[in-house]
């Protein structure tokens, strides 16, 4: 099958793919899924699905026939794998290059480095000795794989530091005094062009993102700047195409250090599909077919965005004359989920 300009193969079958299709549908855009099993929450959306292991070439292959451009709706598909899609005539967008500082905490800590961008001061550890010698209290991280805070330990003696290491989290970093999470998100394509989204403000809760605030209430304007400008310089200095979110700490001493990247559409911009003139999930398939981008500019002064998170109600549905009976201007988004204590089920 010749591939068509406005067709897109989507790794990954979580809620950020499932939302892609809704931006999909307008473009008239065709997605092809590789999903992880026949329910999970893009699959229930999009018919042209196929059930597969995206660390499996194979699986892949069967993903992308029809499709120049792939995209992900996660970071864990294997880089080599994408360089062999791209050696076969396909074009992974973000392409592997970019993805690994998304992929691997040290490889994106070490470019930082290189770019100059301000970050958390770090090493990395092979014994308890190391990390006692770099100061404690210190966070270690697993370099890869690690998402909602799995994966990341707070070290405060060398029995924390032990367990951590025993996990594999061999990347030492400051524990940063912050005085709030905030992140930056710029979309791309490949000709140059970007758009920055305002700055955001994300309150976590045990690692996890429970809200944003769009944009980041009283952030001094030199800083919003700066936090979008190193969005660009970021997405530029790596050839990112799609969405790139660059998550930052605001120092209770008024400075920004990066934490992580996402080079996907990521949870703190899912205000964005009903408070911005265009959602990061359309300017991420913008982006990633090389089409123009569209403005991010809000569509009210404030907009909050909610997780529903997994807990003491099961019967989600039954909610929802609820929660819109009490706030008839909200806007419920459900991922399809089953309900597990402190997993995302929508927002
Ligand atoms: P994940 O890949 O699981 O999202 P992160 O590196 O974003 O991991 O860490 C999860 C959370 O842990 C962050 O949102 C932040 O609240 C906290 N955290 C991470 N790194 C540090 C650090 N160096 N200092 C203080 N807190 C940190």
């Amino acid at each position: 099958m010749p591939a068509s300009p406005l067709s897109l193969a989507v790794i990954g079958g979580g809620q950020l793919a499932r939302m892609m299709q809704q931006a999909a549908i307008g473009l008239g855009v065709h997605i092809r899924l590789l999903a992880e099993g026949p329910d999970v929450s893009a699959a229930q959306v999009i018919p042209d699905h196929f059930v597969g292991d995206y660390t499996n070439i194979d699986d892949l292959r069967r993903a992308v026939e029809g499709s120049s451009v792939v995209t992900c709706d996660h970071e864990h598909v294997p880089p080599e794998h994408l360089r062999t899609l791209e050696a076969e005539g396909h074009i992974p967008r973000p392409g592997p290059g970019a993805l690994i500082h998304a992929q691997d905490k040290i490889t994106l800590r070490t470019e930082l480095d290189e770019l100059g961008v301000p970050s958390p001061r770090w090493v990395v550890a092979a014994s308890v000795d190391d990390v006692v010698a770099f100061g404690l209290p210190c966070v270690l991280k697993t370099p890869r794989g690690g998402y909602d805070g799995k994966g990341v330990w707070i070290v405060r003696s060398e029995a924390d530091a032990a367990e951590a290491l025993g996990a594999d989290a061999v990347l030492v970093e400051e524990l940063v005094d912050f005085r709030r999470e905030l992140s930056a998100q710029v979309a791309r394509r490949p000709s140059g062009e970007t758009v920055t989204y305002p700055v955001v403000e994300s309150r976590q809760e045990n690692g996890v993102c429970k809200e944003v605030i769009a944009p980041a209430p009283e952030l001094a304007a030199a800083l919003a700047d700066q936090a979008q400008q190193i969005a660009i310089d970021v997405a530029e200095a790596l050839d990112v195409t799609g969405m790139l979110a660059v998550e930052l700490f605001e120092t209770n001493d008024g400075r920004l250090l990066v934490n992580e990247f996402a080079m996907r559409p990521h949870n703190t911009g899912h205000w964005s599909i009903d408070g911005a003139v265009t959602s990061q999930f359309e300017n991420h398939l913008r982006g990633v077919l090389d089409l123009p981008l569209g403005p991010s500019t809000p569509t009210a002064r404030w907009s909050v965005m909610y997780n529903v998170l997994g807990g003491a109600i099961d019967d989600l549905e039954s909610q929802v004359g609820v929660v819109l009976a009490a706030v008839p201007e909200a806007h419920i988004h459900l991922y399809g989920k089953s309900v597990k204590a402190g997993r995302k089920v929508g927002h």
